[in-house]
């Protein structure tokens, strides 16, 4: 014993802590990327950035939208999903008043991301990378929603579930005209509907139908419609995804929506689904330092009031006292290569189940 106390050298210490700071790593490359994400309650304080893809990323320096505006009110805040980059953020506020302006009494506030992006525990797919968000149908009631209301009430299906249309009952004009603003805002490349509603719209909509070209049918999407904004300015490592062919697409690609192809129960549903397999390992490497950054002191304190000041600025104030530097490099030349080679995932591949509504 004591020879073994002689012979424990500082040499050999550190080598022991390396190595067992090498286990511990690994072991963490092991757990599943979404248990470490969908844990993290608050936003890495860092200046606003996405890394990967939509379907595979996480993002820095989010804020979140506060849970009632002016002209909008967050559902289901028990899910802690309310976080976005800024720009999507100050994108859905604006929204919500040009909405208002046109007609709609104001936005119920679906999902965003979590505090930090990165694969959930339950539902999307997307919504990794801070620039998703999912707004719902239903336009805002004239009472204040409570507390136990935003996480109970129910969404309106607005498409039958068997033909795929819309129900002719609840479609109104300010439906088109909602999704007409949203798509007007050159930060959004694409809004993912049901094909009852892109085809509804293809059959009524007068006059300019440019706007259509980036609303396109998705699986789902029948109590909300699903915003997605392009990579933003900071976020060298942000995959950019494809552009959408040129058209209305009121077209074949519209028609095989409504064959039985896309309906038909997947081949293999046992499959299990990306987010069951992606460790850290399957993520950007930036999204290890992403999930070890710093919190800011509160969720208020990464709030977003829209106040024009630095969101970045805003975001660190409460916590950059006490908290060291953030370990996430925002200069493209700092990372490697292959940190944006990931593949982008097909936006239509093998027809999934429809998430049930709520999901
Ligand atoms: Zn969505």
């Amino acid at each position: 014993m004591k020879m073994l106390q002689r012979s424990w050298t500082p040499l050999m210490a550190a080598a022991f802590a390396v190595v067992t700071a090498l286990a511990a790593q690994s072991a963490r490359a092991e757990e599943l990327a979404k248990d470490l994400f969908g844990a993290k309650k608050l936003p890495a304080v860092a200046a606003p950035q996405s890394f990967g893809f939509y379907s595979k990323g996480c993002f820095a320096g989010g804020v979140a939208i506060p849970m009632d505006g002016p002209h909008w009110e967050v559902m289901r805040p028990s899910r802690n999903r309310r976080w976005g980059h800024p720009v999507m953020i100050g994108l859905i506020e604006k929204l919500s008043r040009d909405a208002a302006a046109d007609g709609w009494p104001g936005l119920l506030v679906g999902d965003i991301s979590q505090p930090r992006g990165g694969p959930m525990l339950t539902g999307h797919a997307s919504h990794q990378i801070g620039l998703d968000a999912d707004i719902w149908l239903t336009p805002m009631p004239d009472n204040r929603l409570s507390t136990n209301q935003r996480e109970k009430m129910s969404a309106t299906l607005l498409v039958d579930e068997k033909t795929h249309l819309v129900k002719e009952a609840l479609w109104k004009p300010q439906h088109a005209l909602l999704l007409k603003r949203a798509a007007s805002y050159p930060e959004v490349e694409r809004i993912l509907v049901n094909p009852g509603i892109k085809k509804k719209l293809c059959d009524t909509v007068k006059g300019d139908r440019a706007w259509l070209r980036k609303i396109r049918p998705f699986w789902g999407h029948d109590y909300h419609f699903h915003i997605r904004i392009g990579c933003q300015p900071g976020s060298p490592d942000c995959k950019r995804q494809e552009a959408t062919v040129r058209g209305d697409g009121c077209d074949q690609s519209l028609a095989w929506w409504f064959t039985d192809e896309p309906w038909r129960p997947a081949k293999n549903p046992d499959k299990p689904k990306a987010r069951e397999l992606m460790t850290m390992a399957s993520l950007p490497r930036e999204c290890r330092a992403v999930l070890d950054a710093p919190a800011p002191s509160s969720a208020e304190a990464a709030t977003y009031h829209g106040d024009g000041r630095s969101i970045a600025a805003a975001a660190a104030e409460p916590a950059v006292a006490a908290a060291p530097e953030p370990a996430i490099t925002s200069g493209a030349g700092a990372l490697p290569a292959s940190a944006s080679a990931f593949a982008a995932t097909p936006e239509i591949g093998i027809p999934l189940p429809r998430p049930r509504p709520g999901n």
